[in-house]
């Protein structure tokens, strides 16, 4: 076997399921999630130490399932690469690093704007050398697909995700694209805080706040219309009635001020404070 050979990989596709099969059936993905661990994942952490190429070759196998399948001799010579300063080709970190930003920018381009025309002059650029063909796993019609290196391998999720419309959204927190486990979550689950805190904690609380905060608004602002209504509907001898009209101009502005105090626009104690007069 060439040293190139040694590259190769077989990877099973569903015919109408979807997931993404690595070698043995036991171990299978859902479609989007080894690609999206791969781009977002610190290659700065993988440290490559002479005295110690055995830990190195481990930590490479946990970069994609691509590099756990992969023979022995194709993940040393990975390592190998990384630690010989004149080698130039793309099978190290550094080539990694240049398929992560490339591999972002394909899945950005559909997750953003779906398969537009500019989409699929962008993600069409890259040509997919693949020998499939239909085979049964374990009962299920599935297609094997020999792949020639990484990149294909990446490519072939990146196609897998568009022929079984994987949701993929952006979380609002981080701003990293995730799979979410149901279409209205909105925040990733990806660690975001130093002490642990993820998206969706994060999220939540911020959300939670801002609901609170709103309904504050809305009470004091509903308090003071009751008030006010009363001034005007129930005359009463004392001064402080209101005549209709100035009552509708009140409420015209009493309904804007509210909505500025909601968006942040209006500070909440001065809206409360006017409110009050
Ligand atoms: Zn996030």
């Amino acid at each position: 076997m060439s040293r190139q050979e040694n590259l190769y990989i077989h990877i099973y596709t569903g015919v109408r399921t979807e997931g993404m099969t690595y070698i043995n059936p036991e171990e299978s993905f859902e479609t989007g999630q080894a690609l999206l661990d791969f781009i977002y994942a610190d290659l700065s952490e993988i440290s490559l130490k002479e005295d110690d190429i055995a830990a190195g070759m481990v930590s490479i196998g946990q970069i994609h399932p691509y590099f756990s399948h992969i023979s022995a001799e194709a993940r040393r010579l990975f390592v190998d690469n990384c630690m010989n300063a004149t080698y130039e080709g793309s099978y190290c970190i550094d080539g990694l690093i240049v398929l992560q930003k490339r591999f972002a920018g394909y899945l950005e381009a559909f997750v953003s704007d779906g398969l537009t025309e500019k989409t699929i002059e962008t993600i069409g650029k890259y040509r997919l050398y693949s020998l499939s063909q239909y085979t049964m796993l374990d009962g299920v019609p599935m297609v094997d697909h020999f792949l020639m290196g990484f990149e294909d391998c990446l490519y072939l999720e990146l196609m897998e995700i568009i022929r079984c419309q994987t949701l993929i959204k952006i979380c609002k927190n981080c701003g990293r694209m995730f799979l979410p486990r149901k279409s209205n979550i909105d925040y990733c689950h990806r660690i975001f805080t130093e002490d642990g805190k993820t998206c969706q904690d994060v999220g939540y609380t911020q959300t939670f706040a801002r609901t609170v905060k709103n309904d504050e608004l809305l009470q004091a602002y509903t308090r003071a219309y009751k008030a006010h209504y009363a001034r005007m509907s129930k005359p009463r001898k004392r001064a402080g009635n209101l005549s209709r009209e100035d009552f509708e101009k009140w409420y015209q502005e009493a309904k804007d001020k509210l909505g500025l105090a909601r968006s942040g626009a209006l500070d909440a104690a001065e809206f409360k404070e006017w409110l009050k007069k």
